[in-house]
């Protein structure tokens, strides 16, 4: 038995020294990955809990990278993807081949969706449907004459993936610092200024909000405002009340496209369907990916509105643009039994319950601890803010990474979390565990965030 552990740990060192070698991570500190190693292997999970190769057990409160929506370990998923692959595990959909999985999810897809949303094109994942929005929608205003219709609106602190154009969209500063490479014609408007999007350029806000920015470039030069229902790794940012609407209303006045970057939000995350469903807007382009699959599988999903599919389907040569993996079987059938169980077991139902009971843990730990600011969440995409001075929401200062000491107080006591908005100079830290999480377990990771804040206030002397 003894031996046996030996053994199990010296491969696990073997792997950690590979790793260091020869895996090269995405966003990850490659000088300290190399120096300290990775800092923790998965090996399995269950629920919402991860155990690494060291044996430990950890729970999973950001569904890894918001996607893991029905939980790890999830056996009917398993066993659906091995179903398909046995049968058909890869096909082709270029040149018109089709598969049965792939046909199945666009009926659902459509099912589900709000409004007009009719018609699927098929991605591996987040940024490629945020590329591909782009370049449909800009084919659009080609077949309708408009081919001076380019230009892409998106808001500051947004995130929309890291493909050259994703990236352009994306305005958080470390994805640009990283690469200056950006695709030309991409704005960044002030986010959530609902006046001035309303129509009042008298608004002390107007100067760069979305109507400002159309105004001055002129809206026969812009294809498409791009906008994520709840902005996430930007902060876990709500829309104010009215928003949604106004930027759907602003769109149609100017004859521009809505996209809704559903990335995270889609599929029961924030206890609706899709974040739109929130504010009843129906965006003309909804980029999905993540939670279609709960991340068993790499799928990304682009719905289009019936107006698009109805110009794009007139047209008479090749549709130049796909991937090897659009409609891949495998991973649309895992898309597929995701969403039954969704169904089955009223998921977007139990997150929105739950929704009730993280906001009551927010709202103890902000009675509790002084440094605790801001809190919010919508279903089970929540956050909050920690100040050196709550009150009068006086930031820390930046040298002391408040937000990323709190998530490592938290990561030893067990509980992954997510720090944000280091690059603003703000402390947010992000939650967003699987939607099938219980009370209990809400109460839990509560619990393990309450004793963080304790020994960090200790630490830092707030
Ligand atoms: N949009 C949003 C809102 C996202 O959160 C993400 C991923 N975190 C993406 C786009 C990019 O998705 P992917 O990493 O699958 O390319």
């Amino acid at each position: 038995m003894t031996e046996h552990l030996i053994d199990n740990k010296s491969h696990a060192k073997q792997v950690e020294e590979l790793d260091k070698k020869h895996y090269l991570h995405p966003t990850t500190i490659p000088k300290k990955h190399v120096d300290h190693g990775p800092k923790l292997t998965f090996s399995n999970g269950h629920g919402i809990y991860v155990h690494d190769t060291k044996k430990e057990t950890y729970i999973d409160g950001i569904s890894m990278l918001w996607n893991v929506h029905l939980g790890h370990g999830q056996k009917e998923l398993a066993d659906a993807a091995h179903q398909q692959m046995s049968t058909l595990a890869y096909s082709s959909s270029f040149a018109g081949y089709s598969n049965e999985p792939a046909v199945l999810l666009a009926e659902k897809l459509a099912a589900l969706a709000p409004g007009d949303l009719n018609s699927v094109f098929y991605t591996s994942g987040g940024s490629e449907s945020n590329d591909t929005a782009f370049k449909l929608s800009r084919f659009y205003w080609q077949l309708k004459n408009q081919p001076q219709k380019t230009k892409i609106i998106a808001l500051e602190q947004s995130y929309h993936g890291v493909t050259i154009a994703g990236q352009s969209a994306t305005h958080l500063s470390a994805f640009h610092n990283f690469s200056g490479s950006s695709i030309n014609g991409v704005f960044h408007a002030k986010p959530h200024v609902t006046e001035c999007e309303k129509g009042n350029t008298s608004h002390p806000e107007y100067e760069g909000c979305i109507r400002d920015i159309v105004e001055k470039e002129g809206a026969d030069t812009i294809a498409a405002v791009i906008i994520e229902p709840v902005q996430g790794s930007g902060g876990v940012h709500m829309p104010p009340a009215d928003y949604m609407e106004a930027v759907r209303d602003l769109c149609n006045e100017f004859n521009i496209h809505m996209i809704a970057d559903e990335i995270i939000c889609g599929f029961g995350r924030t206890g609706k369907m899709f974040g739109v469903d929130n504010w009843n807007v129906v965006p003309d382009i909804m980029c999905t990916a993540k939670g279609i699959t709960s991340g068993y599988s790499q799928l990304g999903a682009v719905l289009l509105h019936q107006d698009i599919r109805d110009t794009l389907v007139q047209y008479e040569e090749v549709l130049a643009h796909g991937f090897t993996y659009s409609g891949h079987p495998t991973a649309c059938a895992v898309a597929l039994k995701n969403l039954e169980i969704m169904e089955r077991d009223h998921i977007v139902d139990h997150t929105k319950t739950m929704e009730k009971h993280l906001l009551q843990g927010l709202g103890y730990l902000k009675e509790k601890h002084s440094m605790v600011g801001k809190t919010r969440a919508l279903g089970l995409l929540g956050g909050f803010e920690i100040f050196a001075d709550s009150e009068k929401e006086i930031e820390f200062d930046s040298a002391l990474s408040a937000a990323a000491a709190l998530t490592e107080e938290c990561f030893t006591r067990k509980l992954i979390l997510r720090p944000l908005g280091a690059g603003v100079g703000k402390n947010i830290i992000a939650i967003a565990p699987p939607l099938i999480i219980s009370k209990d377990e809400i109460e839990k990771m509560i619990g393990i965030i309450d004793d963080s804040l304790s020994a960090l206030s200790k630490k830092l002397n707030v």
